[in-house]
């Protein structure tokens, strides 16, 4: 799995010189997407094109060849890496990136060039456009003014020429017409770390960066391994066993277990059990309290820490990551049921989901369809204090073909109902 970094922010946040040097340090191909606009307008200016003029732009967008080798950009193989940070194309290149035509070829071009790759972009929209699931994402800020000298000290030290007012009006337009403008404004993602450079020196925001993607890379490596499926040989059913033992005899020691309706888990077929999520032991009460196998959903996160990646393992717990669509996950839940497999998914999708009052994830049902199995619901009850009773009752396998409707809604419909049962059973206590 690929690994991406997104870096976004207004000019003058240091982005550029960041992002170079923590491509260097961890490995990363760097894209500067800054500079794909900035070549497009170049090339604009130079053939005279007005902006107004869709088709000639679309020609020249189809034509266009843009590459980066060896930290320089050559636009049409001709090396243009000081060109396009020179006066003509900066007052021109917010103008040209609000073009829908330009942005839709740009964001092809820099999703393409990323193909494959650990690479870290920086630009305005890669964490909420280019690449919205990005592993890790920074948006970095600073004041006006404190950008407007870093600019001027650059451009100083590039031999580009211009005054402190020709840049205040620059910055002070771009960043207008970046953050307004109709299509992927510059705006921080709602999953991006606010990173305030104004008082930092950039050896500081390196350091602070390297650091923070350092440990997410650490996880991320940790994270992917929890979809690799291990064979069920010999040696890992033993140790599911062993490890099932011990775990079961702690958790009679640490509560009293009251099970009801276990005869709705007798199916030879495979099915998906629903139930409530309220504390981070309750899954333990219907995976290790049963003589079936049940596997259960886990967000994806929860594998960056070894141990429970082991467990995880050994339990052969699917991950899916939270809030995106994970075609991996989902592909490995319908192969599990295809198998007839047994899994577990709390439909709250969090810890207290319903005292949170968050919506009701529809996942389940959605799985249930395409692998056309029932769902069994399951009501946990108690505190989880040592030594008191947990009751996990089971209710009745329901078909979720009785609530399909032309509704597009139905799916969330049914996902509704079906936590509704799940709540009638955590009632249920003796
Ligand atoms: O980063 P740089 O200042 O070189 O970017 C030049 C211009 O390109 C920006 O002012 C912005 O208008 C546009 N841009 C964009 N989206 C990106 C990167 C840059 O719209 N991802």
């Amino acid at each position: 799995m690929p690994f991406i970094v997104a870096i976004d922010g207004p000019s003058g946040t240091g982005k550029g010189t960041v992002t170079s040097y923590l491509a260097k340090k961890l490995d990363l191909m760097y894209l500067d997407t800054g500079a794909t606009y900035r070549c497009v307008t170049l090339k604009l200016l130079k053939e005279n094109v007005s902006f107004d003029d869709k088709e000639k732009i679309k020609e020249i967008l189809k034509n266009i060849s843009i590459e980066f080798k060896k930290n320089k950009v050559f636009l049409d193989g001709e090396d243009v890496s000081l060109e396009i940070r020179k006066n003509p194309v900066n007052d021109n290149v917010a103008k040209v990136a609000e073009l829908q035509e330009v942005r839709n070829s740009l964001v092809d071009l820099q999703r393409k060039m990323s193909e494959n790759k650990n690479v870290i972009l920086e630009g305005r929209d890669i964490g909420t456009n280019v690449f919205p699931n990005a592993d890790v994402k920074f948006y970095l800020d600073a004041s006006q003014e404190e950008r407007i000298k870093r600019r001027l000290k650059q451009n100083k030290e590039k031999g580009i020429e211009t005054s402190e007012e020709e840049v205040r009006q620059n910055i002070k337009a771009r960043d207008e017409s970046e953050k307004t403008r109709k299509l992927n404004p510059l705006k921080q993602a709602e999953d991006a770390i606010y990173v305030d450079t104004t008082n930092l020196s950039i050896k500081e925001v390196e350091n602070k960066l390297y650091k923070i993607i350092k440990k997410k890379k650490h996880d991320a490596k940790w994270i992917e391994r929890g979809y690799i499926q291990t064979k069920n040989t010999i040696f890992k059913r033993a140790r599911r066993a062993i490890v099932k033992g011990v775990l079961a005899s702690l958790y009679h020691i640490a509560f009293r277990v009251k099970k009801t309706g276990l005869e709705n888990l007798e199916s030879d077929e495979g099915f998906i059990i629903c139930a409530n999520h309220i504390n981070y032991l309750d899954a333990a009460a219907i995976v290790l309290l049963n003589n079936k196998k049940i596997r259960f959903i886990a967000k994806s996160d929860l594998f960056r820490f070894p141990i429970i990646s082991f467990l995880g393992h050994t339990f052969d717990v699917i991950p899916i990551k939270r809030g995106k669509n994970d075609l991996a996950s989902i592909k490995l839940c319908l192969k599990a049921l295809k198998n007839n497999e047994i899994l577990g998914i709390f439909p709250e999708g969090t810890r207290k989901g319903l005292e949170k009052q968050v919506k009701i994830k529809n996942g389940a049902v959605f799985i249930a369809e395409k692998a056309k199995v029932k769902i069994v619901p399951a009501g946990i009850g108690g505190t989880f204090k040592p030594f008191s009773k947990v009751y996990v009752n089971y209710g009745k396998p329901i078909d979720i073909m009785q609530y399909k409707t032309d509704d597009p809604n139905w799916i969330d419909n049914a996902s509704q109902a079906i936590m509704e049962q799940i709540i009638m059973l955590t009632n249920k206590k003796d």
